[in-house]
């Protein structure tokens, strides 16, 4: 499918960190124009992606698509895990589809739906080759799929929904009127109680074998007889999406086959790993890197402040470390190295720093040690000594997938790391709203028990922060954590808001 070239008349060298590519960074296909109506190769909306795609695209094309269909699709999987009710959970689907993977109908004035529909098909098949390789990726890839084509499905122009159909030519066999007539009793048995039979006879029913509908014969919404499931128009979506699931499941299938061919291509499979831990970790891609001091939008913060922010504003991975520190007077080198450049990247400055970590170490620490052993690691964080590299802040995804803590260690994500029972002892500490024996506790070790770490802490922020988020809101705009410096940020912001609005009205 994507076949590397050295022809690359736009794209100059890529930068981006991780990504393996040299100075060639283009898979080469055949580019086709875009204009601002459908082509003969996208006359739809919705796609079940049979075709793969031939156009060409540059490696950053290859990965900046991927990312945004990997963001709704980690969304997905984190808004189904959260039993909203349906608008909310139909409001925030919306706007993160709206915002990562937009795709209009043929209807939409002003839009360039070529060049939509080819982002929205090169992103599903490097998806398709990232998430093909373990069945448990497979499984996860077909679920979110699943419920993103639903909503586009039931989100699209009427019209151009049966068209699309219809150019599917499924084998289903359309039943008649005098059919309908026949069955007319049982057929309205299978409806909701306030319907009735001339409903039957005005609706668009379709026969197919009972067993390519199982959704709907187990909850008894279908009229079976003669080996033959009897769907009317509103249950259709049952069929299509079986379909897209088998269809997908047995491409998954073939492409893990052909993919050991693509273990010598070292610019393709580093990105490729790099999705695939994102998706096992329910973390999509971050976008912001944390560094700090060079970060303009950070605020300067002294060491003296530091113990009021955490307790305020910190996520329960920091805050675990803070009170490590306050607690031990010492951290061993991942706590201080993950501890470390979330301060430097919160804003604390290096002279700050300093002062802080000689405070933090207190009596167990002469200044001699402090200064030979520590100091220099204090200074190579903030890009100060050795190669003078100013390393950004440890994300979510490199947390909960990096070096693990043993017993002595403090770092990581607790959410993944502690027993439940630590876990909840540091919650409760933390965070007073959340107590012993409540229901927010108990939300909280739900998600955690199904591995949603991030999740859980997204909603003990929502409880934490009860003026500025509802339930389902995540840190703002139904976004979940993913990164701690984005969880300090976020907390940091509304409570500036909460003040100002707090403020009496100036008046003449
Ligand atoms: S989910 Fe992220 S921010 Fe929250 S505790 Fe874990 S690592 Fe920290």
């Amino acid at each position: 499918m994507f076949k590397a070239t050295s022809r690359n008349p736009q794209a100059g060298p890529s930068s981006r960190p991780g990504s393996g590519l040299g100075s060639n960074p283009e898979v080469k296909i055949n580019r086709r124009l875009s204009g601002s109506g459908p082509s003969s190769r996208y006359p739809y909306r919705l796609n079940f992606y049979e075709r793969p795609p031939t156009m060409d695209i540059t490696l950053e094309e290859f990965e900046i698509f991927a990312i945004s269909r990997l963001k709704v699709l980690t969304q997905i999987h984190a808004l189904l895990d959260r039993s909203l009710p349906p608008q909310q959970y139909r409001e925030l689907l919306s706007s993160t589809v709206k915002q990562h993977a937009a795709l209009s109908s043929n209807t939409a004035r002003n839009v360039r739906l070529d060049e939509e529909r080819r982002r929205d098909e090169v992103g599903h098949w490097v998806l398709r080759l990232a998430f093909c390789r373990s069945p448990d990726l497979r499984e996860k890839f077909i679920k979110t799929e699943s419920e993103l084509f639903r909503w586009r499905f039931e989100t699209d122009d009427a019209v151009e929904k049966q068209e699309w159909l219809k150019s599917l030519r499924f084998d289903w066999v359309t039943v008649d009127q005098a059919e309908k007539s026949l069955l007319l009793k049982n057929l309205a048995s299978c409806l909701p109680k306030n319907a009735n039979e001339s409903q039957v006879m005005g609706d668009h029913y379709v026969k197919v074998p009972w067993y390519t509908v199982p959704d709907l014969v187990s909850t008894r919404r279908v009229y079976i007889t003669g080996g033959n499931a009897y769907v009317p128009q509103a249950y259709q979506i049952s069929l299509v999406l079986q379909a897209f699931r088998e269809r997908l499941g047995k491409a998954l299938e073939m492409t893990a086959k052909s993919l050991p061919r693509m273990d010598e291509d070292d610019r393709l499979m580093p990105i490729l790993s790099h999705l695939s831990l994102s998706f096992l970790t329910n973390i999509s891609a971050n976008d912001n890197n944390f560094f700090g001091e060079q970060d303009p939008n950070s605020e300067k913060v002294t060491a003296d402040m530091v113990d009021a922010l955490a307790v305020k504003h910190f996520p329960a991975c920091q805050y675990n470390l803070w009170r490590r520190l306050k607690r031990d007077r010492h951290l061993k080198h991942y706590g201080r190295l993950q501890f470390g450049l979330f301060l430097k990247a919160l804003g604390l400055p290096l002279d700050e720093a300093l002062v802080y970590w000689r405070r933090g170490y207190g009596q167990t620490m002469s200044d001699d040690k402090f200064n030979k052993e520590y100091k220099y690691n204090i200074r190579h964080s903030y890009g100060q000594e050795g190669k003078r590299t100013n390393y950004p802040a440890k994300s979510c995804q490199q947390i909960l997938t990096g070096a693990q803590p043993g017993a002595q260690d403090s770092h990581g994500c607790p959410y993944r790391h502690f027993a439940p029972e630590q876990l909840q002892q540091l919650l409760v500490e933390a965070y007073p709203v959340i107590q012993v024996g409540s229901l927010e506790l108990r939300e909280v070790m739900d998600s955690v028990k199904k591995t949603h770490y991030h999740v859980a802490c997204t909603r003990v922020f929502e409880l934490t922060h009860p003026g500025n988020v509802k339930k389902g809101e995540g840190i703002g705009g139904g976004n979940m954590v993913n990164h701690p410096n984005e969880y300090y940020n976020k907390s940091l912001e509304y409570e500036k808001e909460s003040k100002g609005m707090a403020e009496p009205m100036q008046t003449d």
